[in-house]
């Protein structure tokens, strides 16, 4: 079966296309600057041979339609017809409370996607547009959503909800709702599968460290607690994003400071973080670089990013009265021993010893831990697209075999 994931987000849409017997990647770009007349579609095949064209692309339903006509091309494609796009899997931000996990989408799933708006303004209608567009230029090809959400809806009632009044909830669906969780979900599995142990036996911890950074307590294979909360910008120090503040420094600004309500969103989302502690970059690698050069400002950036995370993994140790496996990855996760040393070389009250020479060894996927050390460090690259097409091929799967 091959299946197409797409990932829409406002201004771009992102695809791999996958062959599912063998889980082998076919093909994989992005269109950028989507509603504008000078997109650009960056493609590349299985050999590696790489395609870029400016043109334009005034909507996601023009982005998807070039897509598919690369998926088709004589040079670069990597079919014949569209007919042999088996099944789409739609990478959707915002579930709620309503998807415990992915699903075919219906008529009903869309509406309740549309009802989820407010809670993803910015995430569910370009998601929707897609999904939209794709039904429309691929008639009678199953479609189905894997929500970012859905793997978090495991978690307790006093792990979701903020200490505010209760009736904000009741009435306005304000809780934790957590996010990256196809990434934490894959990267957990993975853990127990390398180890060769029962996923529901293992007390799990999952950091998922990328431009925006999540941490996931996984108790018995559950979700029971996410650093993200109503929005992505609550936790970890992130590229750009500030983590866990006080939430009255946002009165503060507005009152006291004269900020609109848009700057101080803007510069709690786009400039602070690594970006803004550092006044130098939102990317770890020129942290790193510029801290090996004695830039103050960048070695106290990265030691409030190690700090906040070390912070989080002793919490999420407490809040499982345990821990078996701690897992690093996305893009500074699975790219920078510094980052992971930091962090472990600090974590000794929980029984954590790496070893520096596995840390720092080129290998991909691997653990770093000492065969002493109480709890197995391991690094796992993430792929969130294929978790995708996993769940999108085995929903058509049982659709068929259900005579659907
Ligand atoms: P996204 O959240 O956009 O999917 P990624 O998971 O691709 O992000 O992570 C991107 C980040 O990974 C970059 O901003 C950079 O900080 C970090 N990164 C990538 N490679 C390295 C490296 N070799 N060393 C340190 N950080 C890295």
């Amino acid at each position: 079966m091959n299946v197409l994931v797409l990932n829409c987000g406002s201004s771009s849409v992102k695809y791999q296309f996958l062959d599912m017997k063998n889980e082998v990647l076919l093909c994989k770009g992005q269109v950028e600057r989507v509603g504008m007349e000078d997109g650009m579609l960056s493609h590349q095949t299985h050999t590696g041979a790489k395609k870029r064209q400016a043109l334009p692309v005034k909507s996601h339903a023009v982005a998807i339609k070039i897509i598919l006509d690369t998926l088709v091309d004589e040079e670069y494609g990597a079919v014949r017809s569209l007919s042999e796009i088996h099944a789409v899997g739609h990478r959707v931000v915002h579930g709620a409370e309503e998807f415990a996990g992915s699903m075919l989408i219906t008529d009903a799933v869309k509406a309740a996607l549309e009802r989820n708006i407010p809670l993803a303004p910015l995430h569910n209608p370009p998601n929707l547009l897609g999904i939209r567009a794709a039904e429309e230029l691929l008639p009678g090809v199953p479609q189905c959503g894997v929500f970012d959400t859905a793997f978090h809806t495991t978690m307790p009632p006093h792990a979701f909800l903020y200490a505010i009044p209760y009736s904000m909830y009741k009435k306005h669906r304000i809780r934790r709702y957590g996010f990256h969780g196809t990434s934490h979900k894959y990267v957990s599995e993975r853990a127990a599968e390398i180890l060769g142990r029962p996923y529901g036996d293992l007390k799990i911890i999952t950091a998922h460290l990328g431009n925006g950074s999540s941490i996931t307590a996984i108790d018995g294979g559950k979700s029971v607690d996410t650093s993200m909360g109503y929005t992505p910008l609550e936790g970890l120090v992130m590229g750009t994003r500030c983590g866990d503040v006080d939430p009255a420094l946002t009165y503060h600004m507005v009152v006291d400071l004269g900020m609109t309500v848009k700057e101080v969103n803007d510069l709690l989302n786009k400039q602070s973080g690594l970006k803004g502690m550092s006044g130098l970059s939102h990317d770890m690698r020129d942290i790193e670089s510029a801290m090996a050069e004695g830039n103050e400002d960048a070695r106290r950036a990265f030691e409030i990013f190690c700090y906040r995370l070390r912070k989080y993994i002793g919490a999420y140790a407490a809040a499982m009265d345990g821990l078996d496996v701690l897992v690093f990855t996305a893009g500074i996760g699975e790219n920078s021993p510094a980052v992971r040393w930091a962090v472990c070389s600090k974590l000794g009250v929980l029984g954590i010893k790496v070893d520096k020479e596995k840390n720092e060894s080129p290998v991909k996927e691997k653990i770093i831990s000492t065969p002493d050390s109480r709890v197995v460090v391991m690094v796992i690259p993430t792929n969130e697209e294929l978790a995708i097409a996993r769940d999108t091929a085995r929903i058509i799967t049982e659709m068929r075999k259900a005579g659907g």
